[in-house]
């Protein structure tokens, strides 16, 4: 059985359960989305970086799930991890309208179809 176990955000001091309120296993913070990076993923294991991870983009999977990608500001490895329930929204939203916002391109050619 897993114990309910905090830890502390690395970038706002937040204290938070490990457990989000779906009982899933997360490892961002709900209130600046910022990780820790703890868990080597390309090798497995753990990591010996662990500076901050900052929040990057939305990925949305073929089943509708949003995962959060991470990105070290230390070693740049990416990684991403579930949405929780009480996750910032806002900030999620900001990440997911980003890129319509700032189209590397311009947006004119879509007037004319
Ligand atoms: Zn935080
Ligand atoms: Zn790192």
């Amino acid at each position: 059985m897993l114990r309910t176990r905090t830890f502390t955000c690395v970038r706002c001091g937040l204290t938070v359960g490990t457990l989000d309120p779906a009982g899933a296993v997360r490892n961002h913070c709900p209130s600046c989305l910022h990780s820790q990076h703890l868990v080597d993923h390309v090798a497995g294991g753990r990591s010996d970086c662990r500076s901050r991870m900052s929040p990057l983009s939305i990925a949305v999977l073929r089943t509708g799930d949003w995962r959060v990608v991470h990105r070290c500001t230390r070693c740049d490895e990416l990684t991403s991890s579930p949405v929780s329930p009480d996750d910032n929204q806002l900030i999620l939203m900001r990440m997911a309208v980003r890129p319509l916002a700032q189209p590397p391109f311009p947006l004119d050619v879509f007037a004319q179809w």
